[in-house]
């Protein structure tokens, strides 16, 4: 089956279209969200079906069934990002235990989506993933160390360096990451905000849009699949930044090659095809 018709076809009783939406996808209970889905825009978050964690949602980023990566507006991933921001503050007011948020998003079926129709997931768990445990440890010893905060420490490097540095949108800068976990990698920071809790509409809106030059770069560049996550902090903390880390995936066509083998899914090594410095040295021109 080609891309363009597994679109078609995905098309057809898609759950996550605006004439099933309502019926197809389960409420919040009240005592989480009042209305039962929250919406801002033309995105609606709702409970994931098959939850892996404590609390997992998803919300949809466009009513149109299919965008291609360069296609979301500015004002489609703003409110896609305003939105499920608004899904984290209610957790956080019912529970006190789940403190760790991620806002991810796998896009189209190379990057893991299952469901064509574009959304992002967001959960919120009492403990961090693995990965995420590592830098929040790190970062605390490095600030009781060095007296001073890792990625503001690691952004003047990359700026003063300038091979992996692409540019600052407002209170976001973006670099191309010095050990890439994928293809293509590019890391957004945050330079004074350490969690996803609260994010205020100026934080909100300097990441969207250097999300959307992430997304013009990618497609200039022939990337049309990516994988996006966030590594928060559980509340305001100096020794941390809110990040968001970006990872190209495989072109969507019938007969691709996956880009995870061995080494990604049985070593814990990741092989990436292109280093960071060229990555930034050809990408730099979208975040100027
Ligand atoms: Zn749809």
């Amino acid at each position: 089956m080609g891309y363009s018709e597994l679109i078609e076809l995905s098309a057809k009783n898609c759950y996550f279209c605006p004439a099933n939406i309502k019926t197809a996808t389960p409420m919040f209970p009240s005592n989480l969200v009042p209305e039962g889905r929250i919406k801002v825009g033309e995105t609606t978050v709702f409970p994931n079906l098959f939850p892996f964690a404590k609390y997992h949602a998803v919300a949809t980023v466009s009513r149109e069934h299919f965008l291609g990566i360069d296609e979301f507006t500015l004002k489609q991933i703003q409110d896609t990002v305003k939105a499920s921001v608004k899904y984290f503050d209610c957790v956080r007011s019912k529970d006190q235990k789940a403190v760790y948020p991620i806002f991810s998003w796998n896009f189209l079926p190379p990057a893991g989506a299952s469901v064509i129709h574009s959304h992002v997931q967001l959960t919120v768990d009492e403990r961090p993933t693995n990965l995420a445990w590592l830098y929040l440890s790190a970062c605390k010893r490095y600030y009781a160390k060095q007296k001073e905060n890792y990625w503001m420490h690691l952004l003047e490097i990359e700026k003063a360096e300038g091979e992996r540095f692409l540019g600052e949108i407002g209170g976001v800068s973006w670099i191309t990451s010095y050990v890439p976990l994928g293809n293509d990698e590019i890391c957004g920071v945050f330079h004074d905000v350490s969690s996803l809790y609260g994010l205020d509409d100026i934080s909100i809106s300097d990441l969207s849009k250097g999300l959307k030059r992430v997304f013009t770069a990618y497609t200039l560049y022939g990337v049309h699949s990516f994988n996006l996550s966030t590594f928060s902090a559980s509340s305001e903390d100096e020794s941390f930044r809110l990040i968001v880390r970006i990872i190209a995936r495989p072109y969507p066509q019938s007969y691709y090659n996956n880009d995870a083998g061995y080494m990604e899914r049985l070593h814990e090594e990741v092989i990436v095809e292109s280093m960071p410095e060229k990555v930034a040295s050809d990408l730099k021109e979208y975040f100027g």
